[in-house]
Protein backbone atom coordinates (compact mmCIF):
# COMPACT_ATOMS: atom_id res chain seq x y z
CA UNK A 1 0.00 0.00 0.00
CA UNK A 2 1.27 3.22 -1.20
CA UNK A 3 0.25 6.95 0.88
CA UNK A 4 0.40 9.39 -1.95
CA UNK A 5 1.93 12.44 -1.55
CA UNK A 6 0.46 14.77 -4.07
CA UNK A 7 -3.11 15.97 -2.73
CA UNK A 8 -2.55 18.13 -0.12
CA UNK A 9 -6.35 19.11 0.40
CA UNK A 10 -6.49 15.36 1.53
CA UNK A 11 -6.75 13.39 4.64
CA UNK A 12 -5.32 10.64 2.99
CA UNK A 13 -5.14 9.08 -0.62
CA UNK A 14 -4.10 5.51 -0.69
CA UNK A 15 -2.54 3.32 -3.86
CA UNK A 16 -2.77 -0.74 -3.32
CA UNK A 17 -2.79 -3.54 -5.65
CA UNK A 18 -3.34 -7.38 -5.23
CA UNK A 19 -1.86 -8.60 -8.42
CA UNK A 20 -2.83 -11.95 -7.21
CA UNK A 21 -6.31 -10.81 -7.26
CA UNK A 22 -5.67 -8.28 -10.38
CA UNK A 23 -6.76 -5.38 -7.88
CA UNK A 24 -5.75 -1.99 -8.64
CA UNK A 25 -7.25 0.76 -6.69
CA UNK A 26 -7.01 4.33 -5.46
CA UNK A 27 -9.34 5.57 -2.40
CA UNK A 28 -9.31 9.30 -1.31
CA UNK A 29 -10.29 10.33 1.92
CA UNK A 30 -10.78 14.26 1.44
CA UNK A 31 -12.40 15.00 4.72
CA UNK A 32 -13.28 13.42 8.09
CA UNK A 33 -14.08 16.39 9.85
CA UNK A 34 -17.90 15.68 10.82
CA UNK A 35 -17.33 11.87 10.62
CA UNK A 36 -16.31 8.82 8.40
CA UNK A 37 -15.71 9.73 4.81
CA UNK A 38 -18.64 7.61 3.06
CA UNK A 39 -18.51 7.30 -0.84
CA UNK A 40 -18.89 4.58 -3.84
CA UNK A 41 -16.36 2.54 -5.23
CA UNK A 42 -16.27 3.39 -9.02
CA UNK A 43 -14.79 0.40 -11.53
CA UNK A 44 -13.41 1.99 -14.59
CA UNK A 45 -10.44 0.87 -16.64
CA UNK A 46 -9.05 3.73 -16.78
CA UNK A 47 -6.13 4.40 -19.40
CA UNK A 48 -3.39 5.55 -17.18
CA UNK A 49 -3.36 6.21 -13.43
CA UNK A 50 -2.90 9.89 -13.48
CA UNK A 51 -6.49 9.91 -14.88
CA UNK A 52 -7.81 7.64 -12.10
CA UNK A 53 -6.07 9.68 -9.29
CA UNK A 54 -7.77 12.70 -11.13
CA UNK A 55 -11.71 11.46 -11.04
CA UNK A 56 -11.02 9.98 -7.12
CA UNK A 57 -10.03 12.90 -5.63
CA UNK A 58 -12.72 14.98 -7.54
CA UNK A 59 -15.09 12.70 -6.84
CA UNK A 60 -14.33 12.51 -3.13
CA UNK A 61 -14.02 16.24 -2.49
CA UNK A 62 -17.76 16.70 -4.07
CA UNK A 63 -18.61 13.73 -1.52
CA UNK A 64 -17.44 15.88 1.59
CA UNK A 65 -19.59 18.95 0.06
CA UNK A 66 -22.35 16.85 -0.43
CA UNK A 67 -22.21 15.00 3.14
CA UNK A 68 -21.68 18.30 4.84
CA UNK A 69 -24.88 20.15 2.85
CA UNK A 70 -27.36 17.00 3.34
CA UNK A 71 -27.05 17.38 7.25
CA UNK A 72 -25.15 14.15 8.09
CA UNK A 73 -22.15 13.84 10.32
CA UNK A 74 -19.92 12.27 7.15
CA UNK A 75 -17.42 13.09 5.47
CA UNK A 76 -16.01 12.36 1.84
CA UNK A 77 -14.58 10.43 -0.04
CA UNK A 78 -13.98 8.35 -3.22
CA UNK A 79 -12.47 4.70 -4.44
CA UNK A 80 -11.65 3.56 -7.60
CA UNK A 81 -11.19 0.19 -9.17
CA UNK A 82 -9.05 0.46 -11.98
CA UNK A 83 -10.44 -2.54 -14.14
CA UNK A 84 -13.32 -3.41 -16.47
CA UNK A 85 -16.48 -4.23 -14.83
CA UNK A 86 -17.82 -6.34 -17.66
CA UNK A 87 -14.39 -8.09 -17.97
CA UNK A 88 -12.33 -8.18 -14.66
CA UNK A 89 -14.59 -8.03 -11.90
CA UNK A 90 -14.08 -11.13 -9.52
CA UNK A 91 -15.06 -12.29 -6.34
CA UNK A 92 -11.43 -11.99 -5.39
CA UNK A 93 -10.83 -8.41 -6.94
CA UNK A 94 -13.64 -7.40 -4.64
CA UNK A 95 -12.69 -9.00 -1.73
CA UNK A 96 -8.98 -8.17 -2.30
CA UNK A 97 -10.68 -4.64 -2.16
CA UNK A 98 -12.35 -5.29 0.50
CA UNK A 99 -9.67 -5.55 2.44
CA UNK A 100 -8.04 -2.62 1.48
CA UNK A 101 -10.99 -0.70 3.13
CA UNK A 102 -11.03 -2.50 5.60
CA UNK A 103 -7.22 -1.82 6.50
CA UNK A 104 -8.30 2.00 6.91
CA UNK A 105 -10.16 1.11 10.10
CA UNK A 106 -13.56 3.07 9.66
CA UNK A 107 -12.07 6.03 8.01
CA UNK A 108 -13.74 5.09 4.65
CA UNK A 109 -17.06 3.57 4.39
CA UNK A 110 -17.55 2.25 0.57
CA UNK A 111 -20.85 2.28 -1.09
CA UNK A 112 -22.22 1.56 -5.15
CA UNK A 113 -21.37 3.41 -8.03
CA UNK A 114 -20.53 3.61 -11.91
CA UNK A 115 -19.58 0.14 -12.45
CA UNK A 116 -20.07 -1.73 -8.98
CA UNK A 117 -23.25 -3.41 -8.07
CA UNK A 118 -25.19 -3.98 -4.64
CA UNK A 119 -24.63 -7.62 -5.02
CA UNK A 120 -20.71 -6.64 -5.49
CA UNK A 121 -21.16 -4.75 -2.36
CA UNK A 122 -22.08 -8.58 -0.88
CA UNK A 123 -19.05 -9.81 -2.13
CA UNK A 124 -16.92 -6.79 0.09
CA UNK A 125 -19.16 -6.93 2.54
CA UNK A 126 -17.32 -10.14 3.66
CA UNK A 127 -14.29 -9.05 4.31
CA UNK A 128 -15.19 -5.16 5.89
CA UNK A 129 -17.62 -3.67 7.51
CA UNK A 130 -16.84 -0.88 6.33
CA UNK A 131 -19.38 -0.68 3.66
CA UNK A 132 -22.96 0.60 2.78
CA UNK A 133 -26.15 -0.26 0.28
CA UNK A 134 -25.76 -4.34 0.02
CA UNK A 135 -28.73 -5.94 -0.72
CA UNK A 136 -32.03 -6.29 1.65
CA UNK A 137 -30.59 -10.05 2.27
CA UNK A 138 -27.29 -9.42 3.61
CA UNK A 139 -29.11 -6.59 5.89
CA UNK A 140 -28.54 -3.49 3.84
CA UNK A 141 -30.75 -0.81 1.81
CA UNK A 142 -30.26 -2.17 -1.25
CA UNK A 143 -30.71 -0.29 -4.77
CA UNK A 144 -31.39 3.71 -3.48
CA UNK A 145 -31.72 5.26 -7.14
CA UNK A 146 -36.11 5.46 -5.96
CA UNK A 147 -35.13 7.61 -2.81
CA UNK A 148 -32.33 9.36 -5.16
CA UNK A 149 -35.58 10.24 -7.91
CA UNK A 150 -37.92 11.67 -4.78
CA UNK A 151 -35.00 14.26 -3.64
CA UNK A 152 -34.75 15.56 -7.60
CA UNK A 153 -38.70 15.92 -7.84
CA UNK A 154 -38.13 18.21 -4.63
CA UNK A 155 -35.05 19.71 -6.05
CA UNK A 156 -37.41 20.70 -9.21
CA UNK A 157 -40.21 22.07 -7.50
CA UNK A 158 -37.73 24.14 -5.34
CA UNK A 159 -36.26 25.35 -8.97
CA UNK A 160 -39.53 26.22 -10.38
CA UNK A 161 -40.43 28.15 -7.36
CA UNK A 162 -37.37 29.95 -7.66
CA UNK A 163 -37.95 30.62 -10.97
CA UNK A 164 -41.98 30.72 -11.79
CA UNK A 165 -42.68 31.50 -8.36
CA UNK A 166 -45.13 28.49 -8.77
CA UNK A 167 -44.35 24.55 -7.67
CA UNK A 168 -47.04 23.17 -9.95
CA UNK A 169 -45.70 20.81 -12.78
CA UNK A 170 -49.10 20.28 -14.63
CA UNK A 171 -48.05 22.23 -17.39
CA UNK A 172 -44.38 22.06 -17.68
CA UNK A 173 -42.30 20.54 -19.47
CA UNK A 174 -39.32 18.24 -18.32
CA UNK A 175 -36.83 16.36 -20.84
CA UNK A 176 -34.56 14.02 -19.29
CA UNK A 177 -31.77 12.40 -20.33
CA UNK A 178 -31.00 9.07 -18.67
CA UNK A 179 -33.52 6.69 -18.20
CA UNK A 180 -31.89 4.35 -16.06
CA UNK A 181 -32.38 3.43 -12.51
CA UNK A 182 -32.88 7.11 -11.39
CA UNK A 183 -34.05 8.94 -14.39
CA UNK A 184 -36.53 5.98 -14.81
CA UNK A 185 -38.42 6.94 -11.16
CA UNK A 186 -38.07 10.18 -12.31
CA UNK A 187 -40.31 9.83 -14.98
CA UNK A 188 -42.90 8.08 -12.61
CA UNK A 189 -43.06 10.65 -10.23
CA UNK A 190 -43.30 13.34 -12.47
CA UNK A 191 -45.97 12.17 -14.47
CA UNK A 192 -47.56 11.12 -11.36
CA UNK A 193 -47.59 15.41 -10.29
CA UNK A 194 -49.04 16.26 -13.87
CA UNK A 195 -45.55 17.06 -15.93
CA UNK A 196 -45.24 16.73 -19.78
CA UNK A 197 -41.88 14.37 -20.02
CA UNK A 198 -39.85 13.85 -22.50
CA UNK A 199 -36.80 10.89 -22.42
CA UNK A 200 -34.24 10.52 -23.76
CA UNK A 201 -31.47 7.23 -23.55
CA UNK A 202 -28.72 6.01 -25.53
CA UNK A 203 -30.62 2.04 -24.67
CA UNK A 204 -33.39 1.83 -26.50
CA UNK A 205 -35.09 -0.86 -23.79
CA UNK A 206 -34.89 1.80 -21.39
CA UNK A 207 -37.06 4.47 -23.40
CA UNK A 208 -38.77 1.66 -24.21
CA UNK A 209 -39.63 0.56 -20.12
CA UNK A 210 -40.57 4.51 -19.52
CA UNK A 211 -42.83 5.01 -22.73
CA UNK A 212 -44.82 1.99 -21.28
CA UNK A 213 -45.04 2.60 -18.19
CA UNK A 214 -45.49 6.49 -18.31
CA UNK A 215 -46.55 7.18 -21.74
CA UNK A 216 -43.89 9.46 -21.69
CA UNK A 217 -42.55 11.51 -25.09
CA UNK A 218 -39.17 10.39 -26.65
CA UNK A 219 -36.32 12.46 -28.15
CA UNK A 220 -33.29 11.08 -29.48
CA UNK A 221 -30.10 10.78 -27.07
CA UNK A 222 -28.10 13.75 -29.74
CA UNK A 223 -30.83 16.40 -29.33
CA UNK A 224 -32.17 15.95 -25.86
CA UNK A 225 -29.84 18.90 -24.86
CA UNK A 226 -31.62 21.46 -27.63
CA UNK A 227 -35.07 20.39 -26.52
CA UNK A 228 -37.32 23.83 -25.92
CA UNK A 229 -38.63 22.92 -22.09
CA UNK A 230 -38.83 24.45 -18.64
CA UNK A 231 -36.50 21.99 -17.03
CA UNK A 232 -33.75 19.79 -18.06
CA UNK A 233 -32.62 16.86 -15.96
CA UNK A 234 -29.58 15.35 -16.60
CA UNK A 235 -29.73 11.61 -15.12
CA UNK A 236 -26.96 10.12 -17.04
CA UNK A 237 -23.01 11.18 -17.89
CA UNK A 238 -21.29 13.62 -15.79
CA UNK A 239 -19.84 16.58 -17.87
CA UNK A 240 -22.81 17.42 -19.68
CA UNK A 241 -22.77 20.76 -19.20
CA UNK A 242 -19.46 22.59 -20.60
CA UNK A 243 -18.52 25.11 -23.39
CA UNK A 244 -20.38 23.33 -26.23
CA UNK A 245 -23.26 22.44 -24.82
CA UNK A 246 -24.55 25.52 -22.75
CA UNK A 247 -24.80 27.66 -26.44
CA UNK A 248 -27.53 24.79 -27.38
CA UNK A 249 -29.45 24.87 -24.21
CA UNK A 250 -32.99 25.81 -24.37
CA UNK A 251 -33.96 25.30 -20.73
CA UNK A 252 -34.87 27.88 -17.85
CA UNK A 253 -33.37 25.03 -15.27
CA UNK A 254 -30.99 22.59 -14.80
CA UNK A 255 -31.55 20.32 -11.92
CA UNK A 256 -30.70 16.12 -12.27
CA UNK A 257 -29.22 13.68 -10.67
CA UNK A 258 -25.89 13.06 -12.56
CA UNK A 259 -22.74 13.44 -10.55
CA UNK A 260 -20.72 16.28 -11.95
CA UNK A 261 -22.72 17.45 -14.64
CA UNK A 262 -20.48 20.23 -14.83
CA UNK A 263 -17.25 20.47 -16.84
CA UNK A 264 -15.34 23.36 -15.02
CA UNK A 265 -17.28 24.96 -11.75
CA UNK A 266 -17.37 28.31 -14.17
CA UNK A 267 -19.95 26.61 -16.22
CA UNK A 268 -22.10 27.20 -14.03
CA UNK A 269 -21.19 31.41 -14.56
CA UNK A 270 -21.94 30.50 -17.95
CA UNK A 271 -25.48 29.28 -17.26
CA UNK A 272 -26.03 32.01 -14.94
CA UNK A 273 -24.82 34.85 -17.72
CA UNK A 274 -27.21 32.94 -20.04
CA UNK A 275 -30.31 33.04 -17.54
CA UNK A 276 -30.69 29.27 -16.83
CA UNK A 277 -30.66 28.33 -13.40
CA UNK A 278 -28.71 25.90 -12.27
CA UNK A 279 -29.71 23.28 -9.41
CA UNK A 280 -26.28 22.12 -7.69
CA UNK A 281 -25.48 18.51 -8.36
CA UNK A 282 -24.77 17.54 -5.34
CA UNK A 283 -27.69 19.07 -3.38
CA UNK A 284 -30.34 17.76 -5.72
CA UNK A 285 -28.47 14.11 -5.55
CA UNK A 286 -27.99 13.43 -1.79
CA UNK A 287 -31.32 11.09 -1.86
CA UNK A 288 -28.97 8.37 -2.39
CA UNK A 289 -26.44 8.99 0.17
CA UNK A 290 -28.78 10.05 2.98
CA UNK A 291 -30.37 6.41 2.23
CA UNK A 292 -27.29 4.31 2.63
CA UNK A 293 -25.72 6.32 5.12
CA UNK A 294 -28.78 5.85 7.59
CA UNK A 295 -27.36 1.99 7.69
CA UNK A 296 -25.06 2.99 9.97
CA UNK A 297 -27.47 3.63 12.19
CA UNK A 298 -30.00 1.34 11.61
CA UNK A 299 -31.95 2.26 8.36
CA UNK A 300 -35.48 3.34 8.91
CA UNK A 301 -37.31 4.92 5.82
CA UNK A 302 -39.26 7.64 7.68
CA UNK A 303 -36.00 8.88 8.82
CA UNK A 304 -34.89 8.93 5.17
CA UNK A 305 -37.65 10.46 3.83
CA UNK A 306 -37.87 13.13 6.00
CA UNK A 307 -34.48 14.04 5.54
CA UNK A 308 -34.60 13.49 1.14
CA UNK A 309 -37.30 15.79 1.12
CA UNK A 310 -35.31 18.63 3.49
CA UNK A 311 -33.93 18.63 -0.33
CA UNK A 312 -35.80 21.21 -1.84
CA UNK A 313 -35.31 23.61 1.49
CA UNK A 314 -31.59 23.11 1.32
CA UNK A 315 -31.68 24.23 -2.43
CA UNK A 316 -33.92 27.21 -1.57
CA UNK A 317 -31.28 27.91 1.26
CA UNK A 318 -28.39 27.72 -1.52
CA UNK A 319 -30.23 29.98 -4.31
CA UNK A 320 -30.85 32.54 -1.55
CA UNK A 321 -27.25 32.40 -0.73
CA UNK A 322 -25.94 32.56 -4.31
CA UNK A 323 -27.90 35.69 -4.60
CA UNK A 324 -26.70 37.26 -1.33
CA UNK A 325 -22.99 36.58 -2.07
CA UNK A 326 -23.44 37.50 -6.13
CA UNK A 327 -21.88 33.86 -7.11
CA UNK A 328 -22.90 31.33 -8.86
CA UNK A 329 -25.37 28.52 -7.47
CA UNK A 330 -22.69 25.82 -7.78
CA UNK A 331 -20.20 28.09 -6.03
CA UNK A 332 -22.99 28.89 -3.24
CA UNK A 333 -23.53 25.19 -2.70
CA UNK A 334 -19.83 24.47 -1.68
CA UNK A 335 -19.97 27.58 0.37
CA UNK A 336 -22.88 26.45 2.17
CA UNK A 337 -21.45 22.88 2.91
CA UNK A 338 -18.11 24.48 4.28
CA UNK A 339 -20.63 26.55 6.36
CA UNK A 340 -21.54 23.73 8.12
CA UNK A 341 -17.96 22.08 8.85
CA UNK A 342 -16.81 25.52 9.80
CA UNK A 343 -19.36 25.78 12.10
CA UNK A 344 -19.54 22.13 13.58
CA UNK A 345 -15.19 21.82 13.76
CA UNK A 346 -15.59 25.03 15.84
CA UNK A 347 -18.12 22.71 18.14
CA UNK A 348 -15.95 19.92 18.29
CA UNK A 349 -13.24 21.69 19.41
P1 LIG B 1 -27.93 4.10 -14.64
O1 LIG B 1 -26.68 3.52 -15.21
O2 LIG B 1 -28.99 3.18 -14.12
O3 LIG B 1 -28.64 5.04 -15.72
C1 LIG B 1 -27.94 5.85 -16.60
C2 LIG B 1 -28.74 5.84 -17.91
O4 LIG B 1 -28.15 6.79 -18.79
C3 LIG B 1 -28.70 4.48 -18.62
O5 LIG B 1 -30.01 4.10 -18.94
C4 LIG B 1 -27.85 4.76 -19.87
O6 LIG B 1 -28.25 3.97 -20.98
C5 LIG B 1 -28.16 6.23 -20.10
N1 LIG B 1 -27.17 6.93 -20.91
C6 LIG B 1 -25.84 6.75 -21.01
N2 LIG B 1 -25.32 7.62 -21.90
C7 LIG B 1 -26.34 8.39 -22.33
C8 LIG B 1 -26.43 9.48 -23.25
N3 LIG B 1 -25.37 9.95 -23.89
N4 LIG B 1 -27.63 10.03 -23.46
C9 LIG B 1 -28.74 9.56 -22.84
N5 LIG B 1 -28.72 8.53 -21.97
C10 LIG B 1 -27.53 7.96 -21.73
O7 LIG B 1 -27.45 5.12 -13.53
P2 LIG B 1 -28.33 5.78 -12.36
O8 LIG B 1 -28.09 5.02 -11.11
O9 LIG B 1 -29.71 6.04 -12.85
O10 LIG B 1 -27.56 7.17 -12.18
C11 LIG B 1 -27.72 8.23 -13.10
C12 LIG B 1 -26.81 9.38 -12.69
O11 LIG B 1 -27.16 9.82 -11.38
C13 LIG B 1 -25.32 9.01 -12.62
O12 LIG B 1 -24.56 10.14 -12.98
C14 LIG B 1 -25.11 8.71 -11.15
O13 LIG B 1 -23.76 8.91 -10.75
C15 LIG B 1 -26.03 9.73 -10.51
N6 LIG B 1 -26.48 9.36 -9.17
C16 LIG B 1 -27.20 8.22 -8.98
C17 LIG B 1 -27.63 7.90 -7.69
C18 LIG B 1 -28.45 6.66 -7.43
O14 LIG B 1 -29.06 6.55 -6.36
N7 LIG B 1 -28.52 5.72 -8.38
C19 LIG B 1 -27.36 8.75 -6.62
C20 LIG B 1 -26.64 9.93 -6.85
C21 LIG B 1 -26.20 10.21 -8.13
Amino acid sequence: MHVFEAAPDFERVVFATDPAAGLKTIIAIHSTTLGPAVGGCRIQPYATEEEALRDVTRLAESMTWKAAAAGLDLGGGKAVVIADPARDKTEALLRAFGRVVDSLGGRYITSVDVGSTTEDLDEIRKETASVVGTSPFHGGSGDPSPITARGVLAAVKSSLHQVYRSTELRGRLVALQGAGKVGYALAGLLVAEGAEVVVADTSVDNVGRAVRDFGVDTVSADRVLETECDVLAPCALGGVINDETIPRLKCRIVCGSANNQLQDIDDADALRRADILYAPDFIVNAGGLISVADELVGWNRDRVLARVDKIGRTLLDVFHLAQVLNVSTAQAAVEYAKRRIRKLSRLNR
